[in-house]
């Protein structure tokens, strides 16, 4: 199949007890047999998951997998950046996703600090030159702050301009979106290369309420009919794995340089994925 030679990456978030951490372990080795480029794990913005993060990057290093920790530094001092990025460094890290990420309603009122993700590139690139691979967000449905969507396509080329070297989509349901977006950022002069974030859908009713706050669509046709099943779980995964193994095949065909599969730290949907892609 034309597709093998793209890597595949997973993403995780942090876990909060033993037993869940052995069970990361578990479904990271099944995982592991994509040979994946790396593995990502998410961190809470305002370093609410500082431990976890970093006790799972620790364990994906020591099981021979590179390893991305995701940094949102929203309200973060540059001092406080560094002396992470330098336990990283020591660590053995040298691929960092760099966010901006979300701080609660609220509590942001008179924080100083990074406001940006740019200003995180900028700053990485500034103190450690090339020892990281960047990596940075992308919004092919637009991110929901943003002003415009010509606002957050300059936001992007921002990014790029300071430095990242490769982005990862928020996840979407609509590959022309994808697509879209892509040209209009080479329009502006940026190729780096943009990797689709690709989410599994195992409920509906969790998938929607979190496209609603991260400014994700699915499209009304899939929305109605996955509502349409209730509680039939195994016609909800049936459609959902046909719906977006078909898309992976297309951004796969039609230019996507790899795949980013948010796995909510289950193996299952994307190991099935993977394998219908011929992996
Ligand atoms: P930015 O690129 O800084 O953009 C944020 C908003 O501000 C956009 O609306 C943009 O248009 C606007 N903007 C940017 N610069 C300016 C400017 N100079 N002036 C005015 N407006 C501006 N969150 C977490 O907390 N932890 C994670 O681990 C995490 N992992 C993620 C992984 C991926 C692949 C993705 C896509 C998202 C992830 N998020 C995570 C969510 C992310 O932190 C949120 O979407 C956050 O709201 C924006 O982060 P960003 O890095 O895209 O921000």
């Amino acid at each position: 199949m034309s597709n093998d030679k793209k890597q595949l990456s997973f993403e995780f978030f942090p876990t909060r007890t033993p037993e869940g951490r052995a069970k990361q372990v578990i479904t990271r080795k099944q995982l592991s047999q994509y040979n994946p480029e790396f593995f990502s794990c998410t961190s809470g913005a305002g370093g609410s998951t500082k431990e976890g993060t970093l006790q799972a990057i620790q364990d994906i290093l020591s099981e021979g997998i590179a390893a991305a920790p995701h940094l949102p530094c929203v309200g973060m001092q540059p001092s406080e950046i560094i002396e992470l990025l330098d336990i990283y460094k020591e660590m053995g890290v040298r691929h960092i996703v760099a966010l901006r990420g979300d701080i609660p309603s609220g509590v942001g009122a008179g924080m100083s600090g990074l406001r940006y993700a740019n200003e995180l590139v900028e700053l990485i690139k500034n103190q450690y030159g090339n020892q990281f691979h960047v990596e940075v967000a992308a919004y092919p449905e637009y991110h929901p702050q943003a002003r415009s969507a010509e606002d957050d396509i300059n936001n992007f080329v921002r990014k790029a301009k300071a430095g990242a070297d490769s982005a990862i989509t928020q996840y979407f349901y609509n590959a022309d979106s994808y697509f879209r977006f892509v040209d209009d950022v080479q329009g502006r002069g940026v190729d780096i290369p943009i990797i689709p974030g690709i989410m599994p859908i195992a409920s509906f009713s969790k998938l929607a309420r979190f496209s609603d706050t991260c400014g994700a669509e699915i499209p009304r046709w899939l929305r109605l009919k996955l509502q349409s099943y209730a509680d039939d779980t195994a016609a909800i995964k049936a459609l959902a794995l046909d719906v977006v193994t078909e898309m992976c095949e297309r951004l796969l065909r039609e230019g996507a340089p790899s795949l980013h599969f948010y796995t909510l730290n289950q193996a299952g949907l994307v190991s099935t994925i993977c394998q219908r892609l011929g992996y």
